[in-house]
This record gives structure tokens, sequence and C-alpha cells, in this order.
């Protein structure tokens, strides 16, 4: 790289080392800056291949639905009684440690350096192609409330690297959140129905297949009425993406 600023071809030397540096920023950026394992310290990526190796995964055997560990592939007890409105999770993951103090850490705590690591890493479990291939994402919506109070919505930077990874639209604006409801956590399926009831809204013309894209999947309420509200604007096909499910023993908690 050095070598190179002492070419006397071409531009003006001042005009051919901006661009060499233009052209070499990533590297330098990452010479200055070199990225290191957010779990471990090693340096070399956001999550070293051995601490991305310790985030619980599902095992094979899931809901077809709602992606619940089961003895066997089938549906759920509850998704057998009455199908969801969408039609497939997507997550290899269990919402459990060491995963979980991480998204605990990004979601609550403003730890945004975790934005790269948990998107790239549960990206790569998936190989290069995407779990499906939806028309466009759907960020599940914050109200401007909490948006203001957090600064960022975990979700939407979520879905900004996995549109640009796998050149699919991330369309913020469709779905908002219009009552701010109060926080799921601790509450049972039935209060967390009433707290959602009538909490959402949809925007604009939207493909015939579409992914939800949130960080953490527990009952599945929150998806299910938004897809329900999908389903009533004509979309045809929801996925629903999540970095991990949460079991009935592992709901997710900011305490
Ligand atoms: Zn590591
Ligand atoms: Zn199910």
């Amino acid at each position: 790289m050095i070598r190179s600023f002492r070419s006397t071809k071409g531009p003006p030397i001042l005009l051919s080392v901006l661009q060499q540096l233009y052209r070499n920023s990533q590297r330098i950026s990452q010479w200055l800056f070199p990225e290191h394992c957010r779990s471990c310290g090693a340096a070399g990526a956001a999550l070293c291949s051995a601490c991305a190796g310790d985030w619980p995964r599902l095992p094979d055997a899931l809901c077809s639905y709602c992606a619940l560990p089961l003895q066997v592939n089938g549906d759920c007890p509850v998704c057998a009684v009455e199908a969801p409105p969408y039609d497939h999770v997507y997550t290899p993951y269990v919402y459990a440690e060491p995963l979980s103090a991480a998204i605990l850490a990004w979601k609550f705590h403003q730890r945004l350096d975790w934005t790269l690591a948990l998107a790239q890493t549960w990206a790569e479990s998936w190989g290069e192609q995407p779990p499906s291939r939806p028309e466009c994402l759907l960020p599940a919506p914050l109200h401007a409330r909490r948006l203001r109070e957090r600064g960022y919505n975990q979700a939407l930077l979520l879905a900004r690297h996995w549109g640009k990874r796998w050149h699919i639209p991330v369309r913020p604006a469709a779905l908002r959140r219009c009552r701010n409801t109060r926080h799921q956590t601790g509450l049972s399926a039935a209060a967390r129905r009433e707290n959602l009831d009538a909490a959402f809204s949809l925007h604009g013309k939207l493909p015939a297949h579409v992914a939800i894209v949130d960080d953490v999947m527990t009952t599945g309420t929150t998806a299910a009425q938004l897809a329900e509200l999908l389903r009533q604007g004509g979309v045809q096909r929801i996925d629903i993406w999540v970095l991990a499910r949460a079991l009935r023993e592992t709901v997710p908690t900011h305490a």
C-alpha cells in the first residue's frame, strides 16, 4: 500500500493519495480499529466462531409455525388447534445465555456495538442464502415515545443488515405502533393480547410475501397481531425472522 503512494504516474500526487486512501479505507479502518469479538475479545471478527458456537441452538424438531421445540416435526398443540396468522418462524437460536445477555445489553443498555455481531452471526448460521425469500423486510415497530427514549429500533437495525446482505428492500414505515403498550415482560398470553389490542397500523401497499423482523419471539403474540394486520392488508405469505425463540422458562427481562 505504501509503495503505491510513490507512483509518479497518473493524476497529481495529492489526488492519487486520496484515491488510494479511499480505496483502502476499509482496510485502514480495520488496521486502526481492528474488529474484536464482543464476548471474548479475540481479534478478527465481531463475534469469534468459538463464541458463536456457544449460542444455544434450537433442536431439529420444531413446530412448523411457531418454532417451538417438539419431539418430532409437526405442529405444537396451540398451533394445531388454531394456526397462527403467520406462516413460519425462522430462527436457529433459543433465547438463553450467553445470547440472551448479549441481546439485553444491545437492546436495553445502548450496546450498539453488538448489532454487527448479532446480525452477522444469525445471517451466517443460514449459510449464503437467507432463510426465506420475502419481497421485503418489515421491522417490528416501536412506539415513537419508546423510540425517543431508546434512540433506536433494534428490529430496524437487524432488518437493515439483513436487507443489505441479501438485497431485500426494508420497509420501516409500513408498520406503525400507534398505541404505546406496556412492556410485555411478565404478562400472560391473554394480558399480552389485551395490551396489544389495536396497537398497530399498516401503511402503504405491500407485496405478496413479506418477513417481519424482530429481536426475540416470546409467546408470539406481537408477531400474530402484526401478521393479522398484514393478512387484512392482502399479504399472502408472512415469515417471521427473529434472532432467538424464547421458551417458557426463558422469557426476556430487562431487570
Ligand atoms: Zn469470542
Ligand atoms: Zn406452534
